[in-house]
Order: C-alpha cells, then structure tokens, then sequence
C-alpha cells in the first residue's frame, strides 16, 4: 500500500474523555487501492473450494474465541460497553462465523424440470461487498455483514465508525493469522462521507450494506440507485413495549429497564416506548420504579455494572434535549458525576403521541410510558411510527400474543421476552427501520445473485 493520509482521529473512552489511541484515517485514494485488493482478491476467493473456505472462517471462529477477553476489553475502553456485555459481543461475532461457516457447502442451487434439457441454478457471489458500521454495536453488526458475505464467496471492505474503529481493527488482524488471505477482508477506518460514500460511488463495490441512521440510509439508497447497486439497510427504530393487564406484570415491569436501557439505549431494538393498558398502569409504574433505580450506571470495566455511558459529549446533549426542564419526568436512575458522557436512566410519562419524545428515536437512557385501552388500541398507538424493527408484547393469553404478534407492523417481535437477536433468525425491519433481512438462513442470498443455466439434451 502507498502512504496513508497523515490525516488521525484520536478514539476517546467515553467513560474517561481521556485519548485511548490514535488511528490513521483513509482518504479516497487509500479506499480506492482497498477496493482494488479486494477486487483483485476476489477472484480467487470466490474460486477456492468450499470446504476450504468453511475451515478458514472457521479458524478465524476460534481466533476470534481465543482473543475474546481482548476484544471485550477494547469494546469497553472504546465504546463504554458494559465488560458482560462486550463479551457476548465478541462471542456473538465468533458465533455468527461458525454459523455461516457451514454455508459455503451448503448454499444449494436447484435442478428444475424442463423440457429439452437441464435446468440448473448457482447461486454466484457478487464480487466486493462495503459494510458501513455504526458506533452502537462495533463487533456484532460487522459480523452479520462479513460473516455470510465472505462465505458466500465475497470479498469485504469494512468501514468502522469513526468513534469506534478499535474492535473491527483488531478482528481485520485475527483474519490474517487465521489465515484469511489479504484483500478478502480489510477494515478502513475513516469518515463516513470519504470512506463511505466512496463505496457507493465506486462501481467495483458491487453491494452495499449499511446499518445506521434513517436520514444516511436514504442518502445511501438514492446513491445506489445511481448503479442499481445491491443494498442491504438496518435504520432506526421506536420499539414498543406493550403490557397487557393479564400479563405478569412483575415480570414485564423487572424486564423493561433491560428492555430500553441495555447499552445506555443506543439501541436501534429498544423498546423505547413502553404501552401499558390503563387500568394496571399505575401498578405497573409502581413495580417499575425500582426496577429503574436498580439499574447500576458506572464503570463499564466492572462486572456489576449495568449501564455505562454514552458515547459521546454530542450524544449525551441530544438525548438530554429529550429532557428539558419541565419534562415530565416519572423518575430517574442515578449516574457519575465528573468526566465522561453520562446520563441516569429517565422514564418519561407521555399521555400524547405528538410528543417528540414518543416519536423520535433518542438513541439514549430515556423511555416513555403511556397508557391504552384495548388491543385495538395498543396496535394504533405502537403502528403510529415511521419506524418498524422490533417490539415486545406481554400477555398470559396465547390467541392475543399472535394477534398482536402479527397486527404490530415490525421485523422482530418477542412475546414475554426482549429478545430481538439471534444469529440463527433472520433481523431487520419494516418501513423507515430498513430494507432487507440479516442472520438466519436467507442472508446468504443478500449476498449472492441467482444464476440459471439450461443445458440441451
Ligand atoms: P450514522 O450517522 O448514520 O452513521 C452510521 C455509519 O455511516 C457511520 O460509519 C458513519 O460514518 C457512516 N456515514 C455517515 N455519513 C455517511 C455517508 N454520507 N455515506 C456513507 N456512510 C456514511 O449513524 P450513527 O449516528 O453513527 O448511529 C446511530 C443511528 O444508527 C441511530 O439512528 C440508530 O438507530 C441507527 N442504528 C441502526 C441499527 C440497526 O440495526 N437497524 C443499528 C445501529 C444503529 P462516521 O463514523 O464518519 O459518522
Ligand atoms: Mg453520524
């Protein structure tokens, strides 16, 4: 490679504001050679036998598994993660290598019946994929791209947030010792505007797949449109969290704080709006209460802490402009005073949904709650959002949780449970929250174009 830009971006932990390293940031030129590496990288990745291509994601699986202390820690210096956090991050990624591992052999084509002849289909990889990460999940959301990316025989280059380069840095260089060749995958730290923007521009990168806000994400899908370019889209969401009566509602109320303020709500799951049906609402505000209370805002590096800070001065100032005086606030958690972004856990009753804290993704510690009626009801109010990614529905009667399940108009929806992730189910969501599904068993085909072939007999 030719020099750099002499262009740094100095990382912060957001826990301290103290400088934890400086990276080097690509410029056009250095993202146009990367693009070139994996162009040319490509066309012997695609052709390697698949079953050496399974054991090369699987090696790196298990660097990944033997560095996972490392990079959990680097996720909380970096990133403010909570350390029991941060290490299921960097076993989800371990996880989701091993899970498409087993693709490469497996991504079957079909034998179709016609006449004349043969009719076969492959499902052929499309050639250099640019992955664009946000700052909220370093490690998880570049696995869902590159893990079934690089199995369906692509080549991948990866642009970490600015913010938070630190992780995907290192599992570039686990890539290597496993034995990933150099080109397949590479990891360009820079802007989003040089750096990303140069992998919708440039027309070697044949798909683009980005996970970050809803207004970037329009900006990306019209630049796309530019070379019909392949996208993958994961945007914003306002969840909600309905609580039925006949639910356990000291269950709902001991799960909601998990709910939204897992990763100090930076969270494009979280349930953010919390719908609790009236005539259980002050009950239910009672058992929440301490639940939010108990919730341990500090040091992200100790095992007892269950929220850390948010990542940046910028990001605390937004979510504190969903607070203003006179806000009307149902309680607060506590947080640290002194040096770092943070911001006490904040449950906001809002009775109106013209309420900008009950429309807007705020990205943060801050949930409202408001009060329905009936089933038709809670659909109104949890459907009245541009957004549709996930949401969960609480209720001991079976016949309303998949009546519900299927009139909330979202991608990812738990039943007595917040559960929205798993490596194995597919993820993503409806309206303004994205376009196109991750994980599971489809995302191969976000990653592969189909190709029919008939043969003359
Ligand atoms: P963002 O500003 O949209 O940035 C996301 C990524 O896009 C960053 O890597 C950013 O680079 C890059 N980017 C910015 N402008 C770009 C451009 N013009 N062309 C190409 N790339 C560009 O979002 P954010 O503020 O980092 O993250 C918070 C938002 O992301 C929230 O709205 C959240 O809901 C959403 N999100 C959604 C999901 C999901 O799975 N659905 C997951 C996480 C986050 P820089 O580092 O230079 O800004
Ligand atoms: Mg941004």
């Amino acid at each position: 490679m030719t020099s750099l830009t002499t262009e740094t971006y100095g990382v912060i932990n957001p826990s301290t504001e103290e400088v934890v390293r400086e990276v080097e940031l690509y410029g056009t030129p250095e993202t146009d050679e990367a693009i070139q590496r994996a162009a040319v990288a490509f066309e012997t990745w695609r052709r390697l036998n698949p079953a050496d291509r399974a054991a090369l994601l699987r090696r790196f699986a298990a660097a990944v598994d033997a560095d996972l202390e490392n990079l959990a820690r680097l996720e909380v210096a970096n990133s403010g993660h909570t350390i029991s956090n941060a290490r299921w991050e960097a076993g989800n990624v371990r996880d989701v290598l091993n899970y498409y591992a087993a693709a490469p052999e497996r991504h079957f084509g079909r034998q179709i019946p016609v006449a004349g002849g043969v009719n076969i289909t492959f499902h052929e990889p499309l050639g250099v994929v640019g992955i664009i990460v946000p700052w909220n999940f370093p490690m998880p959301i570049a696995a869902w791209g590159f893990a079934p990316a690089l199995a369906a025989g692509n080549t991948v280059v990866l642009k970490p947030a600015e913010l938070t380069p630190l992780t995907a840095l290192r599992l570039g260089e686990l890539a290597l010792e496993a034995g990933i060749p150099p080109g397949v995958l590479q990891i360009l730290p820079g802007s989003g505007s040089i750096v990303g923007e140069r992998f919708v521009t440039h027309p070697a990168v044949r798909k683009v797949v980005f996970t970050g806000s809803t207004r970037v994400g329009q900006h990306i899908m019209a630049g796309c449109a530019e070379q019909v370019k392949r996208l993958t889209l994961e945007l914003g969401g306002k969840s909600a969290n309905i609580i039925f009566a006949d639910s356990d509602l000291e269950r709902a109320a001991a799960a909601a704080p998990g709910g939204v303020f897992d990763n100090a709500g930076q969270d494009c799951c979280a349930r953010s709006r919390i719908l609790v049906q009236r005539n259980v609402y002050d009950d239910f505000m009672a058992l929440l209460e301490p639940a939010v209370k108990a919730v341990t805002v500090g040091d992200p590096g100790l095992e007892t802490t269950t929220m850390g800070p948010l990542i940046s001065a910028k990001q605390r100032q937004a979510v504190a402009g969903y607070v203003p005086a006179g806000a009307p606030i149902a309680f607060q958690g506590t947080a640290p005073e002194g040096p770092g972004f943070w911001f006490p856990p904040t449950v906001l009753a809002v009775d109106d949904a013209r309420d900008r804290a009950f429309r807007e993704e705020i990205f943060g510690p801050v949930v409202t709650v408001t009060p329905f009626d009936d089933e038709a009801d809670a659909i109104r109010l949890a459907n009245d959002s541009d957004y549709g990614l996930s949401g969960s529905i609480w209720t001991a009667d079976v016949g309303r949780a998949l009546r519900m399940a299927r009139a909330v108009d979202s991608g990812n929806l738990s039943v007595n449970s917040h559960s929205s992730v798993r490596y194995s189910t597919p993820f993503g969501g409806f309206k303004k929250s994205g376009l196109g599904r991750e994980l599971g068993p489809d995302a191969l085909d976000a990653f592969s174009e189909v190709k029919n072939v008939f043969i003359a007999t």
